[in-house]
This record gives structure tokens, sequence and C-alpha cells, in this order.
């Protein structure tokens, strides 16, 4: 085990009957980054940090987590992890601060509690409110405070920001933001590109069960495709297209529009355009879905 790494994952395979979650997942998490976990429904994300934290026991491989066997002392692996899991259950009866106090004890009592209200105040969190009468956003920012709040060095996050409005979305990529400034790593799995793009300086895609790319957040959109939609003033041949890098034709109209695609580097595509007379130009960024399938064809 490397001590650049805060988490190190090799050949990790675990099976639910006959369903294989997970196949020989390698996975390396370098301390102080943040690393995004993207992959679609199913693919294995839960899994694999249920296991990071000993929830579920794998059926092979090795997994460390700050250097430690998750499976040898899982108690120390969670003393040091902040970890928002995906179904958050709550003892319904407590308040939210009676819940934040409950698993702070449990945790030896580390949280500084001016920290706490920090977090609680910036998430507009009640704290005295009941956990039986709060809406699922709101048992996600409790899910978020407990996580955070005795800054752990490494921070799990199953989808932080589901259930969450824009505005408390944005609040919550800051505390992340913040928490790694802080010298933690964060470790996040995600389904929304934007999000993952936003603060992620690496991003894992974890398909079937299997890690089939790990990039540079930043080269990972250079690579991927855009979509790009050009209306002209009068018709234009598509043919003037042809040969430009990374471009392909996807449909016309009738001379007088074009949607294209194209992959990598817009640059010559708009010099290409700048000759032509271009009225609108609309361009899409790329859903998952399509990063995925640039990925996998
Ligand atoms: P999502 O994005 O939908 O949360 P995920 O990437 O987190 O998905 P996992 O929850 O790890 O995926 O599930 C991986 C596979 O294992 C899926 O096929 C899922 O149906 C299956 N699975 C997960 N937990 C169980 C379980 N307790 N019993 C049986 N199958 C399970």
């Amino acid at each position: 085990m490397s001590d650049e790494l805060a988490i190190e994952v090799r050949g990790l395979r675990k099976s639910y009957g006959s369903v294989r979650a997970l196949r020989g997942l390698d996975l390396e998490v370098r301390r102080e980054e943040i690393f995004g976990f993207l992959g679609p429904n199913g693919a294995g994300k839960t899994t694999t940090i249920r296991c990071l934290l000993d929830l579920i026991r794998p059926n092979g491989g090795t997994a460390r987590v700050l250097g430690i066997d998750p499976q040898a002392d899982p108690v120390a692996v969670r003393a040091r992890v902040g970890y928002l899991p995906g179904e958050l259950r709550f003892e319904e009866g407590m308040t939210v601060e009676g819940a934040l106090r409950f698993l702070n004890s449990l945790r030896g009592g580390r949280a500084d509690w001016g920290h706490v209200r920090e977090l609680t105040e910036r998430l507009g969190l009640d704290v005295k409110a009941a956990i039986k009468n709060l809406s699922k956003g709101n048992r996600q920012k409790v899910g978020i405070v407990q996580a955070l709040m005795h800054r752990p060095e490494l921070l799990m996050l199953d989808e932080p920001t589901v259930g969450l409005d824009p505005l408390m979305q944005r609040e919550v990529l800051r505390l992340v933001a913040e928490a790694r400034a802080a010298g933690a790593t964060v470790f996040f799995s995600s389904h929304n590109l934007p999000e993952v793009e936003e603060v992620a300086d690496r991003v894992g895609i974890i398909r079937s069960g299997l890690l089939v790319e790990v990039a540079e957040t930043r080269a990972l959109i250079g690579r991927a495709l855009r979509r790009v939609r050009v209306h002209f003033r009068e018709p234009v041949e598509v043919e003037v297209f042809s040969g430009v890098p990374g471009v392909a034709v996807l449909s016309e109209d009738e001379g007088l529009g074009v949607t294209l695609q194209v992959e990598g580097e817009m640059g010559p595509l708009i010099r290409r355009l700048a000759s032509l007379p271009v009225v609108s130009l609309e361009t899409e960024r790329p859903s998952l879905e399509e990063i995925f399938l640039a990925y996998y064809q």
C-alpha cells in the first residue's frame, strides 16, 4: 500500500447469489483528491463503498482504506471516514440535533459542535425539527452533516446531492471542495455529470462491476462528444464538413440546418464555420450516457 493512496482496491469481487455485482474491480484514490465514481444503475458503486467500510464482505480481492484492511479493523476505518449512505435510516423519534448527537457519540464524540452548527445553518437545516417530519431532501442534509461533522480524513459519499434543490446541491459541492482544501480526500458516487465536472479531479467509470475508465475530469470532458446544431442563412452543402477532424454529420435540414457530432476540440469546426453564412449555433453538452457510449464503442 502506497502512502499516496487513500483507497486501494485490487480484484474486488462480490456476488449476491447469481448476480455478480463486482467482477474484479481495481481502484486507486489518491490522498487529497476528489474522485467521482460514475456509473449507470446497478453498476456496483454502492457495493464497492459497502465493501470498503466492511458493511458487506467481498468474495475475493483486497481493499485498503487509509492503509487499513477494512475486514481486519472496520472500527478504525469507520472512525476516520465520513460516510453518507445511499439509503439513510434514522431513529424517527429523535430531533435532528438528537440524531446528530447520537451519531457523534458513536464516533467517540469528536465533532466540534460549532462546526455542526455552521453546517446545519449553511444547509438551512432546522436542528429542532423531528426526524419523522423531515422531507427527503432534509433527511439527506442530516446525512451530509453527520458525514462531515467530525472532519474526517476521507469522505465516502453515495450520491450526495440526490434529492436536493439546485441551491443546496451547490452548497454541498462547496462543502466537499472545502473539506478537500482542508486536507480531506473525497470519494463520491454520482449519476450527475455536471457536478462531477465541477468538483472532481479525477473520475472513474464503473460498468457491470469493473472499472472501465479512469481519467482526469478535464480530459474526460475534452475527449467526449458534443452535439452542435448550426442554422444557415442560405443553403450549405454538408460536404463542407467532410475532413474536419472529429466532426460527423448526424442530420441535415435542406441545407439550412445541420446537426453535427464533434469529438474532442471544437477549434477545427469553428474555423470551418467562420467562412459559412451561420445564423446561429447551439452546442449541447454530452449526457453521461453519450460519454459512456463514446467509451464503450
Ligand atoms: P445505483 O446507481 O442504482 O445505486 P449501483 O452502481 O450503486 O447502482 P449496486 O447497488 O452496487 O449498484 O448494485 C450492483 C448490482 O448488485 C445490481 O445488479 C444490484 O441489483 C445487485 N444488488 C445490490 N445489492 C443487492 C442485494 N442486497 N441483494 C441482491 N442483489 C443486490
